[in-house]
């Protein structure tokens, strides 16, 4: 049996481990364009922000180590162009050499993720950086260090955008945040902005909302607004689209927007092609509504399930509830579920809730908000949303398990949390959540 994986990173490296565990004997082959694999994207910006200070201990594998391990074969600067679903072959094409070749497969596993839009205005611009993998903040970093950066502009407010605000705050550099819209960190309720807001401000970063970068004049950034500003550096993060070209001529079904459709196997509408990770199209687990996610967890779970189907351990996947959180200074907020804008295909109730993280009577009790939507008709929770500071982690893990398994707002007043002063209250706040329903 021969199987060709494409992306080596977070879906594809971990498909490939699992499948060789199941597999003993079966040719493994990984193609990566680009020059690593297994590195730890989450972990960029805190190196960036020189959280991390040990650069390889964001590299997970090579494939030295793969091939010694585990016996896989990765090929890195060899991109994948072509699927011929007929002939059960790709074409790749080796960046080193510049040599193109087919190969040949049983099995195709898909897992290219997706690419960081490029910020149309200034196409050109040696200044500014995407961050997607370690070439990006290998090429960040040396800027920093050779142009002795200190003025930062972050284009972005998503999650990546944040979480370099904050890094580059502590790597101790003026910060600017921008974002088109007033939302800060969408995946979060709007009703936290204003309190984002303030952590904003708090630490000295400038706000810049409502805008977008138009043009620019050497190093000066010319806005929408008419605002006119010179950075040392700038990071565009303004969103992702999926790496799916090389597919589009090939016969595997995609979505309107270019995702991968997959089955609740993660099989393709092609025979013996699978794909999974960030460049697929999938389904929320607890209202069955079809949605992408970016996010890790998905991939590797994914890479799990398909090392079992094609074992003959065939289970389905149960769906995402799109679990995601991040820190930002001594705040963290969090969000599972639906998202705010998709809401609106639901009658549903909202509840808001605050209440120290632990007993009030201990020093640093902090306030905790949150912010729970359910359906009308069966209560079934739809959304939640945890802004604070320590412990939200543990309320939103909470939450997401519970609606994994299809609680209705009723069934919080019944989850028995661990209780002692330093880490709870007895009526915690996830238990609040079905009283006040
Ligand atoms: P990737 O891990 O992106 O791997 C895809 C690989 O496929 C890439 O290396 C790409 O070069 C390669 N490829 C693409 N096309 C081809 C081709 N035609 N031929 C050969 N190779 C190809 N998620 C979280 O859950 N929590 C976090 O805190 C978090 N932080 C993040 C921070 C940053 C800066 C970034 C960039 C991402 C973060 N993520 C986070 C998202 C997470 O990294 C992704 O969800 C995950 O990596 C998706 O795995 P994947 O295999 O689909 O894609």
């Amino acid at each position: 049996m021969k199987i060709i994986v494409v992306g080596a990173v977070a879906g594809g490296a971990t498909a490939a481990s699992q499948i060789r565990r199941v597999l003993p004997d079966a040719e493994i082959i990984i193609y990566e364009k680009d020059r690593d694999m297994s590195f730890a994207n989450c972990g960029l910006p805190y190196y960036l922000g020189e959280v991390v200070t040990e650069r390889d201990r964001l590299l997970q594998a090579t494939p030295e180590s793969f091939r010694q391990k585990k016996q896989l074969t990765v090929k890195t600067k060899h991109e994948v162009t072509a699927v011929n679903i007929e002939e059960k072959s790709v074409s790749v094409f080796n960046h080193d050499t510049g040599e193109s070749f087919i190969d040949s497969y049983d099995l195709l596993i898909l897992s290219p993720g997706c690419s960081p839009i490029s910020l149309t205005a200034t196409k050109e611009a040696d200044f500014i950086f995407p961050l997607r993998n370690l070439e990006d903040t290998d090429a960040i970093e040396e800027y920093i260090k050779a142009n002795h950066v200190k003025k930062a502009l972050i284009v972005g407010a998503g999650y990546i955008g944040i979480e370099m605000a904050e890094n580059f705050k502590h790597r101790g550099f003026d910060v600017t945040l921008t974002n088109r819209s007033e939302h800060i960190l969408k995946a979060m309720d709007k009703q936290f902005v204003p309190l984002l807001k303030n952590i904003i401000t708090e630490h000295q970063i400038k706000l810049l909302l409502n805008d977008e970068i138009v043009s620019l004049d050497q190093h000066d950034i010319i806005f929408k607004s008419g605002h006119r500003e010179s950075f040392d550096i700038v990071i565009a993060a303004i969103g992702i689209k999926p790496n799916t070209d090389f597919v589009k001529d090939s016969g595997i079904e995609l979505n309107e927007n270019g995702y991968i459709k997959v089955n609740d196997y993660f099989e393709t509408n092609a025979e013996g092609v699978y794909a999974l990770g960030d460049a697929i199209e999938t389904f929320y687990r607890h209202t069955k509504q079809r949605t992408t996610v970016a996010l890790a967890w998905g991939a590797h779970r994914a890479a799990n399930l398909i090392s079992g189907n094609i074992s003959e351990h065939k289970e389905p996947f149960k769906g995402l509830l799109a679990t995601n959180i991040v820190r930002f200074f001594e705040h963290t907020i969090a969000s599972v579920g639906i998202s705010e804008q998709e809401l609106n295909e639901y009658d549903y109730e909202h509840i808001n809730y605050e209440q120290k993280n632990h007993a009030s009577y201990l020093p640093d009790a902090r306030v905790t908000c949150i912010s729970v939507y359910y359906r009308k008709d069966n209560r079934q929770l739809l959304r939640a949303c945890v802004f604070g500071q320590e412990g939200v982690d543990k309320r939103i893990d909470v939450i997401a398990t519970a609606m994994g398994f299809g609680a209705t707002v009723d069934d919080f007043k019944d989850i028995e949390i661990a209780y002692a002063p330093p880490y709870s209250s007895p009526k915690d706040i996830v238990n609040m959540i079905g009283y006040k329903a």
